[in-house]
């Protein structure tokens, strides 16, 4: 794909970007609910302006993410939660926030002086979660994440507007409405007196098979019942199935099986592969064995495991291919790094009419710096 342009490389499709905004808002206009931008999975800041006319604002896991949203979706509503705060960070985050979730009571008390112009909220933990990656878990046993029901009983509300939980990761909507039920048993009798609730992340509501209607459903369950703003702060369903990483094969070795040693790394590039782990599509390919030439699709640094997966093609692999991996806008560029000194994947976006824009290359100076 675009010979022209240098290996490795993501490609941001604005058409797929814009197809899933006008899913998300089409939630927000039938229900009220307010979508924020969780850009802990897709930070691309250039598209913040589109990003900002379909949704309401982002939502931040640090200053500096709060900060980004404030800068490039100016006039739109900017969230923060975070496990713990720094003292340092919090009078910046009091001025550019107008919402602020705590994990806990403590920093609540803590901070409450300093973020009186804010909508304060508390993050619950309602002990209930589909998620069997334990690392995703928000819920697993002894986890950090929100304030369980025997540690906010008897707690001061005062101040506190509202309530977030973010139990879910890649799910569809039955599990957001057995979860809003348990949500429901066990904090119904304080959701009385709050003004909103923000149901996270973890909707997968642009994939093909979302079911947007139990969706619907569970919003307008919790704002009718406890008359309530709710707020849902997807980062996956924003930029899914959005953008692609194209790579180029080095060399093809062989040891029993032959592997492609590719220009892109799963441990630099796309570490989600290694750390949820999932194997990317590949446009082109199938599983190994079920085309003629089967492979494994391997990086260019020393760490042995740097495998992408065991893909199968039509024709041999040989140096000089380009491959392209899909479903790589998310959590790729916020995450990826310069191990071992390979370079960044450029950014290229594609325009809705086509044209096609190298929006960051990266080069030495990028892998000096940090160091
Ligand atoms: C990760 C996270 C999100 C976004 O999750 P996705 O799975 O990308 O939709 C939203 N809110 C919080 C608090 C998170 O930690």
């Amino acid at each position: 794909m675009y010979n022209n342009i240098r290996t490795p490389y993501y490609l941001m499709d604005e058409n797929l970007i814009i197809k899933n905004l006008e899913i998300l808002k089409s939630v927000s206009d039938r229900t009220g609910a307010r979508i924020l931008l969780a850009q802990k999975a897709f930070s691309m800041y250039s598209l913040y302006p589109l990003i900002g006319r379909y949704l309401s604002g982002t939502t931040a896991s640090s200053l500096n993410e709060a900060r980004l949203g404030h800068e490039e979706m100016p006039g739109r509503e900017t969230h923060i939660f975070a496990p713990a705060y720094k003292e340092d960070d919090f009078k910046e985050i009091a001025k550019i926030c107008d919402h602020i979730i705590f994990n806990s009571f403590s920093q609540w008390k803590k901070y409450a002086p300093f973020a009186k112009g804010a909508e304060c909220g508390i993050r619950i933990n309602p002990e209930y979660s589909e998620i069997e990656t334990e690392i995703y878990n928000p819920c697993a046993r002894g986890s950090r994440m929100g304030v369980t029901l025997s540690a906010f009983e008897g707690e001061d509300l005062s101040g506190i507007s509202g309530l977030h939980f973010h139990t879910m990761c890649e799910q569809n909507s039955d599990t957001l409405w057995r979860t809003v039920l348990e949500v429901e048993k066990k904090f119904g009798r304080y959701l009385t007196r709050m003004k909103w609730l923000n149901f996270g992340g973890g909707h997968h509501i642009t994939r093909s098979d979302y079911d947007l209607e139990t969706l619907i459903r569970s919003i307008e369950y919790m704002r009718d019942k406890y008359d309530l703003q709710i707020y849902l702060e997807p980062g996956e369903a924003v930029a899914l199935n959005a953008g692609f990483l194209v790579t180029e094969v080095l060399d093809i070795v062989k040891n029993d099986i032959e592997t492609a040693i590719l220009d892109t790394s799963a441990a630099c590039h796309m570490p989600d592969v290694l750390e949820m782990p999932y194997r990317p599509p590949l446009s082109g390919s199938e599983r190994p064995g079920e085309k003629k030439y089967t492979y494994r699709l391997a990086g260019p640094t020393c760490l042995a495991g740097d495998i992408i997966g065991d893909y199968s093609f039509d024709n041999p692999l040989k140096p000089g291919d380009r491959l392209v991996f899909e479903d790589m806008a998310i959590y790729t560029t916020v995450k990826n790094n310069t191990f071992n000194g390979i370079n960044l994947p450029g950014i290229v976006l594609r325009r809705r009419d086509g044209a096609v824009e190298t929006m960051r290359s990266f080069g030495y100076s990028d892998f000096k710096s940090r160091l």
